[in-house]
């Protein structure tokens, strides 16, 4: 198959001439709430402590940076240690350049039997996988998009890929899966099961990172992407057997990890109090949303994530995003017919959101 994107003299890999890259549109407006960023910017306190630290490492810029991040490795396990009471030490955290980073990796290092996640997902799984030369299996939900995990245990055994992909809560519809089901799928795969819990921080249930101890082939990735309000810095993190970072060391680049970048998350992670004081308001939010969605006759899924997914709209996915956009609310069109999703946002971004939305479903009926 040709693909006329590309000019015939540029050697492409062929498994890549179909793809098109990850793209959430970024255009401006006055809310955005379409990649489940956290809304709330850094505090000046949180600002000032960053600012010291890079001033402190910037002196030594001329030195490649600690190419094992032993530091940030050994913030990161006191940190998961004190939220889910494991005794996790740096040598079971890897961290990398976003949680992306550290899927890529989980695909290189492990990817030769294939890789199944259950779709609707999280999108750069399949595609990640693509680019790594890794199989990938859609595994089926429900037709509500609700995980039936009997039904994911015999997809799972069928397939008996390398690498199983949970994703908890689940990026688009914000379900959660119970500690006890995790344990039930850990029991059936035979690869790693890699339980992404990007969202963790927004959910009731019980990390993943309790079951490790016993089931040393779950692999957990985290980020500090959402609930610590640190997309822009780049850092995300798994917590696994020691032997799952160890070959982390075979695939990663050498210094991946820049000084600066290991700095100011050492610092954020100083702040965690004041940080997850956010999540818990979000989460309040995200409650509060939920009812206002359910009260403009629209149907929204059970979220344990700071978005919620919903339908009950008569226009398309495409017309109603647009029409929101045209409001100042950028939201997003995860390509589910009749569905949409949108971010938690400060309290008034949501009010202007909620606000749009109620206009957009008058004129729908009118
Ligand atoms: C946002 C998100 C990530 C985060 O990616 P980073 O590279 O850490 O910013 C990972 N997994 C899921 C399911 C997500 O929604």
């Amino acid at each position: 198959m040709t693909d006329s994107r590309w000019p015939t003299w540029l050697p492409l890999r062929k498994s890549l001439a179909s793809l098109s890259a990850y793209g959430a549109p970024q255009v401006e407006a006055e809310a955005t709430l379409n990649t489940n960023e956290n809304p709330f910017s850094l505090s000046p306190e949180l600002v000032a402590a960053i600012s010291a630290r890079i001033s402190t490492v910037a002196a030594n810029l001329n030195r490649y940076p600690d190419r094992d991040a032993l530091e940030l490795r050994s913030g990161l396990a006191s940190y998961i240690n004190e939220l889910s009471g494991t005794s996790f030490s740096a040598a079971q955290v890897w961290v990398a350049n976003g949680s992306n980073e550290i899927i890529q990796s989980l695909f290189l290092a492990f990817g030769d039997r294939g890789a199944i996640g259950f779709i609707p997902s999280y999108s750069m799984h399949p595609l990640i996988a693509r680019v790594t030369s890794t199989a990938w299996i859609d595994g089926k939900r429900r037709a509500d998009y609700s995980l039936d995990i009997d039904s994911a245990i015999v997809q799972i055994t069928q397939a008996a890929p390398a690498l199983t992909f949970i994703t908890t809560p689940n990026n688009p519809t914000g379900e959660a899966i119970s500690i006890n089901d995790i344990e039930r799928i850990a029991q059936s795969v035979s690869g790693l099961l890699v339980v992404d819990e990007a969202y963790a921080e927004f959910s009731d249930e019980k990390s993943a990172v309790t079951l490790i101890a016993k089931y040393p082939h779950i692999v957990v990735i985290r980020t500090m992407s959402k609930a610590f309000s640190f997309a822009g810095a780049r850092v995300g993190y798994l917590i696994a057997h020691q032997s799952v970072v160890e070959a982390m060391l075979l695939v990663r680049l050498p210094y991946h990890l820049s000084t600066l970048t290991q700095g100011a998350a050492l610092v954020a992670l100083d702040f965690k109090d004041e940080l997850l004081s956010g999540v818990s308001q979000l989460r309040k939010e995200r409650d509060r949303v939920a009812q206002a969605l359910g009260e403009l006759g629209l149907t929204v899924l059970p979220s344990q994530a700071n978005f919620l997914l919903f339908k009950g709209f008569t226009s398309s996915s495409a017309q109603l995003w647009q029409e929101m956009l045209d409001r100042g609310i950028l939201i997003r069109d995860v390509g589910l017919s009749g569905y949409l999703r949108i971010t938690i946002g400060t309290g008034a971004e949501n009010e202007k959101c909620l606000h749009a939305l109620r206009e957009c479903l008058a004129k729908e009926k009118s």
